[in-house]
Parts: structure tokens; C-alpha cells; sequence
């Protein structure tokens, strides 16, 4: 086993402690594979399944599994032009569950996510029945601070190397400059401080990297 994995699986059921005591679901895998079990496992069959822009999500296969299990799934991705991409992701904040990553999570169990548009982290505070908020172990850190930091400064320029038409410094320099330009990605940064409705958000923290 290696050194980070031992770290990872000491300070894993910590913070799943500390997300439990502000009412989240929580629970630690150590491998990815035993996290796209449990996440799959939450959603009950009838459910109608949506998502976020989500590395992880898409990483673990999660969408695909969805689909060859004959789940019922509002994927945007699979529109035909803007404007049905547009309905999608309007239809997915009255969906079953919605799935998503999580950009830093502190130690003492706050999530913290940034987003241009903000339909992710709108669908994370409310709308749809259950969200399930998968993250690897890279995003947690210290405190709420470093959480903050963590999506401005690390997730945020990250991101954007993905889309290398956007007019904004960090897609050329890797780093943030704070910007206000319209192609911003850092629109809204949202704290999740407490899960309410209670266990209405559940995190699954993995044991290993995984997005950004
Ligand atoms: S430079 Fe702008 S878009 Fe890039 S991370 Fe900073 S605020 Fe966000």
C-alpha cells in the first residue's frame, strides 16, 4: 500500500465523520470501482437520473452504466443543438437524483464548488429528490479557507485547460488572476455548510485522485 493511501484511508472516515455531523450521508471507498457500486446502488430503479459537468462522474462510467441498466437519464450531452441542451439542464433540477463531483471539501465537512453557468451547483442545493456528490481524497483539504482556495485557484484553472476557446487568463498562464471577463468560469462559488433536508445530499469520498 502506498503512503498515500494509508493517509488517504486514516483521514477518509474523518472527514466522513465530520460531513455526517452536518447531516450529510457520507461514506469513504477506498478504490474508485467500490464507489461507482455504492453511487449506483443509492438510485433506486425508477428513479430519472441526471448529472453535472463532472470528470469524476464521467470517469467512473457511471452514465453509461445508468444507461445499459435502463435507468432514465436526462443527458445533456446527447442534445441535439443549445436550445435542447438548455431544456435538459432546466429538466434535470426536477429529476430523481442528480450526480456531481464535489471542487474541495475541508476537513471539518464543508463543500465548496465553483461554476459559470451555476445549473450544478443549483441542482446541489435544490431541486432535485437526492443528490450524490462523488470526490477523490486530492479534493480535501484543511480548512474551509483552503477549500475556497482549492476551487479558485486549483480546480477553476484546471477546468479551463479544457476549453482552450474561453478568453480568460488562467487557459493561457494555468493560473488564476481573479478575472471578471464575460468567459469567466468562476461565476458563482457556493458553500455547502450543512445538508438540508437532512441525508438529502449524500458524498461519497474515494480513496484516490480523481478530477480536478
Ligand atoms: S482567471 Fe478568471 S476564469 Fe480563471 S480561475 Fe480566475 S476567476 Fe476563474
Amino acid at each position: 500500500m502506498t503512503y498515500h493511501k494509508m493517509r488517504n484511508n486514516k483521514l477518509g472516515p474523518r472527514v466522513v465523520k465530520a460531513l455526517k455531523e452536518r447531516r450529510f450521508e457520507a461514506w469513504y471507498c477506498e478504490e474508485k470501482e467500490d464507489a461507482a457500486v455504492l453511487a449506483l446502488s443509492l438510485i433506486p430503479k425508477n428513479d430519472i437520473v441526471s448529472w453535472g459537468g463532472s470528470l469524476t462522474v464521467a470517469g467512473l462510467g457511471i452514465p453509461e452504466r445508468l444507461v445499459s441498466d435502463g435507468v432514465a437519464v436526462l443527458d445533456r450531452d446527447k442534445a441535439a443543438g443549445p436550445e435542447e441542451k438548455h431544456e435538459i439542464m432546466r429538466k434535470a433540477f426536477s429529476c430523481d437524483t442528480y450526480l456531481t463531483g464535489a471542487n474541495a471539501v475541508s476537513e471539518d465537512g464543508q463543500l465548496v464548488n465553483i461554476d459559470r453557468i451555476g445549473n450544478r451547483i443549483a441542482a446541489l442545493l435544490y431541486g432535485p429528490k437526492q443528490v450524490v456528490v462523488i470526490s477523490g481524497m486530492n479534493k480535501v483539504v484543511k480548512t474551509l479557507d483552503d477549500a475556497i482556495t482549492r476551487a479558485r485557484t486549483v480546480a477553476a484553472p484546471l477546468n479551463t485547460q479544457r476549453f482552450p476557446q474561453l478568453r480568460i487568463p488562467c487557459s493561457g498562464t494555468g493560473a488564476c488572476a481573479d478575472c471578471r471577463f464575460p468567459d469567466s468560469v468562476c461565476s458563482h462559488i457556493v458553500i455547502t455548510r450543512l445538508c438540508y433536508p437532512e441525508g438529502r445530499i449524500k458524498v461519497i469520498l474515494v480513496g484516490e485522485d480523481l478530477g480536478f
